[in-house]
């Protein structure tokens, strides 16, 4: 098990070494013990189905030794607590006690136009991260339940929060607004402000470092793949759009998630008899690849695999998604007056030869031509997938949210921060 330090720049030496990431959802804790000098994971892992039946800790240190066992824990203290016994435990920790954690960052997932940049957390970002919730109400509540957490079992230490949302305030009024009157914006926070920020960050400064470019000359189109999908058009560091929106339901078609749709569609829908809360779940759980293919599944794999196997339905999702995906890309080319790279990452981006080709063939009015040997060998590892005549570089970037995460708890905490 290994980290994938794209780039160098970010460390700075004076800063905390053993650095843990947080990533606390509704019902899970997810971790990863960092060793920031050379950038390596000493132990990862997750405890899943916290407050329900049957939870377990996967845990596994950095030379593979990995273990599954089943625990007793009602609230993310209760699931911290069993992470912190197996990381101090001599037959498998990485840690002789707990005093040696320096720092903790944690995802948090709506920062609002609040923080534009990670932040030391204090009394006042809790409030902060709390009033938020209004905005975020699955997730960050969790989010504070994690930071509640190490409070109590590290007492005293840094603790970083680091935003989905905070890499793309940097947004003008013009992307961020919606055409409504300005008064939603004011009295209710109603604007665009984008999701995955911390990805599109990592995967724009590793692309620069591995295109050898300064972020500072660099145009770039960013193109986050998972079960959740957003692109963003970067201009030199700054994002200056991105497809989410005031939530992770709008732009690219998802595995669940319908993305772009004319809003009249939810009036109607209300109007026929269904529930706003109906509406909700069959736009964010029932829509995207898995509504459109009805195979049961919004996995790519299954979708790609059926649609092989001559689905027409499954054939149509895939369409919708490429359709979507490259109309988005053809604007940002726009908007940023011609990017040097589109760059693939998340679980779609980086593994699928076929999605990249499907998309990157359809690039050719831009510049952008598919080097087809080296989209192929390019599985899960950074690669340029484009012809050397290309203008536009079509790039293959594994993404590292927790990565980034340590990193912006290090910057954060240096003195030179
Ligand atoms: P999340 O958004 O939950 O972090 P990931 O980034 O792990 O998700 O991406 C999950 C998606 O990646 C799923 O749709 C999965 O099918 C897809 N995926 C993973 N490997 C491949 C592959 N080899 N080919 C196509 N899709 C893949």
């Amino acid at each position: 098990m290994s980290s994938t330090p794209a780039t160098e720049t970010e460390y700075l030496p004076q800063g905390p070494s053993n650095v843990l990431v947080i990533n606390a959802g509704s019902s899970s804790l997810k971790f990863t013990m960092y060793a920031m000098r050379g950038e390596t994971i000493r132990a990862k892992g997750i405890v899943e189905r916290i407050g329900l039946a049957d939870p377990c800790l996967v845990y596994e240190r950095f030379d593979g030794k990995k273990l599954k066992e089943k625990v007793s824990v009602r609230n993310h203290d209760e699931a911290l607590r069993v992470i912190c016994d197996r990381l101090v435990d001599p037959a498998v920790g990485v840690l002789a006690n707990l005093g040696e954690v320096e720092a903790i960052g944690h995802r948090v997932v709506h920062g609002g136009e609040k923080f534009r940049d990670s932040v030391r957390i204090t009394d006042e970002v809790k409030r902060i991260i709390q009033e938020m919730a209004t905005l975020a109400p699955l997730h960050n509540p969790p989010n504070l339940g994690g930071i509640e957490a190490c409070a109590h079992v590290f007492g005293d230490i840094p603790n970083v929060a680091v935003f989905d949302t905070a890499f793309h305030q940097s947004m003008q009024p013009s992307s961020y607004l919606y055409a409504i009157p300005y008064e939603y914006y004011e009295k209710f926070g109603v604007r665009k402000y984008g999701f995955h920020g911390t990805s599109h960050k990592f995967v724009a400064q590793a692309t620069a470092a591995y295109l050898r470019k300064p972020m500072a000359r660099l145009k770039l189109i960013t193109c986050h793949l998972g079960n959740g999908c957003s692109i963003a058009a970067i201009d030199r560091g700054k994002v200056i759009d991105t497809s989410m929106g005031m939530t992770p339901l709008n732009g690219l078609v998802m595995g669940t998630r319908c993305g772009d749709i004319d809003p009249a569609v939810v009036l109607y829908l209300v109007r026929q008899g269904m529930s706003a809360d109906e509406v909700d779940r069959m736009l964010n759980k029932r829509s995207g690849l898995l509504g459109v293919a009805g195979i049961g599944s919004g996995d790519m794999r299954d979708i790609i695999a059926a649609a092989e196997s001559e689905n027409d339905q499954a054939k149509r999702a895939l369409f919708m998604f490429f359709h979507r995906l490259v109309s988005y890309i053809g604007a940002y080319e726009t908007i940023l007056d011609g990017a040097d790279a589109v760059v693939f990452t998340g679980g779609i981006g980086e593994n699928s030869a076929y999605v990249r080709e499907r998309v990157v063939s359809r690039l050719g009015c831009l510049g952008c031509f598919l080097d087809k040997a080296a989209n192929e060998a390019a599985v899960g590892r950074q690669a340029v997938i484009s012809t050397a005549e290309s203008i536009l570089k079509a790039v293959v970037m594994p993404t590292n949210e927790e990565l980034m995460i340590a990193r912006e708890t290090v910057r954060l905490l240096s003195p030179a921060a």
